[in-house]
C-alpha cells in the first residue's frame, strides 16, 4: 500500500522527569504521503514533532529518515536533509519585511539558483507576492499563517510538518491553507498535518492517526477513523 517511508519512527518514546508524554510509537510516514495526526490536547502530537525534527533527542527508540538513523543528528541537520516544520504559534522576525523573513532561514539552506528567486517563488506559492515589501507585522492572521508555510518550505523539503496550521482561521481561509499544502504534496512533498480542525484534516489526509496520553491508539483512513470506537470515546466520551 505504501511506498518506501520517507520517515520511520521505531519505539519512539519521550519522557520529562517520571512522565511519559510520548510513546513508545511505531509510526511509518510514505513518500508523498498526506498523513493527519489527530488527538486531544495534551496527547503528544507536538512532543512527536519534536522527536521527529530534533528538538528532543527520545529516551528510548529511532527515527530513521530515508532508511537512515538520525536520532543523534541536530535539528540544523535534520531541517537540511529536508525535514521542515511549520509552528502552532506563527513568530515571524518582526522589523522584516516579508521578503526578508525568507532570507533568514535561507542563509541555512542550500537552493539551486539565486536565493532571492528562490525566496519570491516560494512566497508566490502560498499566495504572497502582494506582500514581499510590507513588514511583517502588517499581516493578518492568514497571511501570517502562509508566511509561516513560506518559511518551512524554502528549503525544499521532503517532508513538512504543519503544526495546528489553521487553528484560528475562517473556514474560507481553512480552504485556501487547504489548496496550499495539496499543491505542495502535488509536487511530490510529504505533509504531516496535525490539527484539531477535523473536517479539515479528514479531507486533506490519505490516512490519519490518533494519539491519547502518547500512543497511537488508532490508525486509518478518514471514515475508518471517524467510525473508530477508540476515537469517539476519546473525543465524545462513552
Ligand atoms: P499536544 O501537542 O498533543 O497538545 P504535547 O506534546 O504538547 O501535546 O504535550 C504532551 C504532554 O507532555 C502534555 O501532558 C504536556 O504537558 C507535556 N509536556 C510537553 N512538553 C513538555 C515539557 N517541555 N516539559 C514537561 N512536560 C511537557
Ligand atoms: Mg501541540
Amino acid at each position: 500500500m505504501m511506498t518506501e517511508p520517507v520517515l520511520s519512527l521505531k519505539g519512539v518514546e519521550k519522557r520529562f522527569g517520571s512522565f511519559r508524554a510520548l510513546g513508545p510509537v511505531d509510526l511509518d510516514v510514505g513518500a508523498g504521503e498526506r498523513l493527519g495526526i489527530i488527538g486531544p490536547n495534551g496527547s503528544g502530537k507536538t512532543t512527536l514533532i519534536n522527536c521527529i525534527t530534533g528538538v528532543y533527542r527520545p529516551d528510548s527508540g529511532s527515527v530513521f529518515f530515508e532508511g537512515r538513523d538520525i536520532s543523534h543528528l541536530q535539528a540544523h541537520k535534520r531541517a537540511r536533509m529536508g525535514i521542515a516544520r511549520s509552528f502552532q504559534i506563527p513568530r515571524p522576525f518582526t522589523g522584516m519585511t516579508v521578503f526578508e523573513n525568507l532570507l533568514v532561514p535561507l542563509d541555512y539552506c542550500q537552493v539551486e539558483g539565486s536565493k532571492h528567486d528562490r525566496a519570491r517563488s516560494v512566497l508566490a506559492s502560498v499566495g504572497l507576492s502582494g506582500r514581499l515589501s510590507d513588514p511583517s507585522e502588517r499581516l493578518t492572521q492568514l497571511e501570517l499563517r502562509k508566511l509561516e508555510l513560506a518559511r518551512a518550505l524554502v528549503g525544499n523539503p521532503k517532508v513538512l510538518i504543519a503544526d495546528e496550521a489553521m487553528a484560528g482561521l475562517s473556514e474560507e481561509e481553512i480552504d485556501e491553507v487547504l489548496k496550499i499544502l495539496f499543491a505542495l504534496n502535488r509536487s511530490g512533498v510529504a505533509v504531516i498535518m496535525i490539527e484539531h480542525i477535523m473536517h479539515a484534516v479528514m479531507r486533506f489526509s490519505e490516512r490519519v492517526v490518533c494519539f491519547e496520553t502518547g500512543r497511537l491508539i488508532a490508525a486509518g483512513t478518514s471514515s475508518e477513523i471517524a467510525e473508530n470506537p477508540l476515537v469517539q470515546k476519546v473525543y465524545f466520551g462513552e
